[in-house]
């Protein structure tokens, strides 16, 4: 069911601009300038979202917002108007202090695209995230995985891409895993979605090597993927079945993932190792025990989580963890990726500090595998050593 959305407003050029925004944003619409008939739809109707007017000729939005109150109204409430910011924040706090949940306080003039994002943003998460929901978009091919680069800080060469998930949804566009990959764990659905993301991605990494772009990719796994011992060899099977060889494949799981299940992680981690596959600590420096997995585990690359790069360029503290981090690694024998290096100062601190890779926005965010053969065109022609 979709979420119903009940907009009160007096100017009927902007009613009408609101429906059409949140129609094509995936809601039902209806539009009244009557406080009256607002209240009898509000009973009648149960709206799931609420844009409220602060200012109309009938009503003050203050009214509205205290019926609401006194409705016990757990819609969503945006409220809007074309006063300056702190009336609208003082409307916002108000509303808050009386129970409601007010997402957002909107100023006119308001453009399709402002509006458009702040919608699709606050849909109802049980419409949205569900287990059938997540079943149906994994069987209709709309989970899928975007390819971010990373480069080489010596060559400036692109040495790779990681695999990051997306829902592509028909009308809520483009869902982040943060939003769905926890549900997928918690409903039993994530060796589904990992195996998803696996075929897809191996896949796509024979296709670019039949275009001539030899490349590697790397994708996460959860710490509940690594319960299967068969694992190892059912990968191996589908990379042979691609014709992609195993060490052009990196799979990356978290320190805490690699402790969820210590003994039976480390038997297949240590078959991945032995399959020729690549396996990377993601998110170093966030977990516990790192030292500990980093010593017991066959890991070939280490990423530092991004909470350390963006702070390495001015903090001197940031500095001298990255710094250690990169000597420790070495001193292992794995190569080293930033993660999240979104400016020119935090790559050339890297540089120096002797870091092997970068992955982030300074570089490249994640794009559509389409996408990629002119993304490497365009960075080798910028950088001709590449
Ligand atoms: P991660 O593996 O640490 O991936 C890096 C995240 O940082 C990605 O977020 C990426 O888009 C984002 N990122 C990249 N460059 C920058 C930057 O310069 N600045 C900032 N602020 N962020 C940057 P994304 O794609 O939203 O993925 C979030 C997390 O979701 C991933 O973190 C990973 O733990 C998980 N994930 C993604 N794909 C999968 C998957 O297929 N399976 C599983 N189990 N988890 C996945
Ligand atoms: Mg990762
Ligand atoms: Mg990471």
């Amino acid at each position: 069911m979709s979420d119903r959305l009940l907009v009160i407003d007096d100017e009927i050029d902007f009613a009408l601009f609101v429906r059409r925004v949140a129609e094509t944003s995936g809601y039902e619409v209806k539009t009244t300038a009557d406080p009256n008939e607002f209240r009898k739809i509000f009973r009648e109707w149960h709206p799931t979202h609420i844009i409220v007017d602060l200012v109309m000729p009938e009503a003050d939005g203050v009214e509205i917002l205290r019926f609401l109150a006194g409705d016990l109204c757990v819609a969503k409430i945006f409220i809007m108007s074309g006063f300056d910011s702190r009336v609208v924040d003082a409307a916002r706090r108000l509303g808050t202090e009386r129970g409601l949940d007010i997402v957002a306080a909107l100023q006119k003039p308001l453009r399709a695209r402002e509006l458009a994002n702040v919608l699709e943003s606050n849909h109802s998460e049980e419409d949205l995230v569900t287990e059938t929901s997540l079943r149906e978009a994994l069987q209709h091919g709309d989970i899928l995985p975007f390819y971010q680069p990373k480069v080489d800080l010596r060559s400036w060469d692109p040495v790779g891409f990681e695999a990051l998930v997306r829902w592509r949804h028909a009308r809520r566009g483009t869902i982040p895993p943060e939003r769905f990959v926890p549900m997928a764990e918690a409903c039993g659905r994530i060796d589904e979605l990992s195996e998803s993301v696996t075929v897809q991605a191996v896949s796509q990494v024979g296709a670019w090597r039949d275009q001539g772009i030899d490349t590697t990719v790397a994708i996460n796994l959860s710490s509940l993927n690594l319960h299967e011992e068969a694992l190892a060899d059912r990968l191996d099977a589908l990379c042979r079945h691609a014709g992609v060889p195993e060490d052009h494949i990196t799979f990356e799981v978290t320190e805490s993932a690699a402790m969820a299940e210590p003994l039976r992680a480390l038997d297949i981690l240590t078959r991945l190792r032995i399959k020729g596959f690549k396996l990377a600590i993601d998110d170093f420096g966030t977990g516990y025990s790192s030292l500990v997995q980093l010593h017991r585990l066959p890991f070939s690359e280490l990423k530092i989580d991004r909470s350390f790069v963006q702070e390495c360029d001015r903090s001197r503290e940031a500095k001298i963890i990255v710094k250690t981090m990169i000597e420790l690694a070495h001193n292992l024998e794995m190569s080293v990726v930033a993660e999240g290096v979104e400016t020119e100062e935090v790559l050339h601190t890297l540089a120096a500090l002797n870091c092997d890779a970068v992955q982030g926005y300074a570089v490249a965010h994640p794009m559509s595998p389409d996408l990629v053969p002119a993304w490497l065109a365009e960075w080798r022609s910028g950088h001709p050593h590449a």
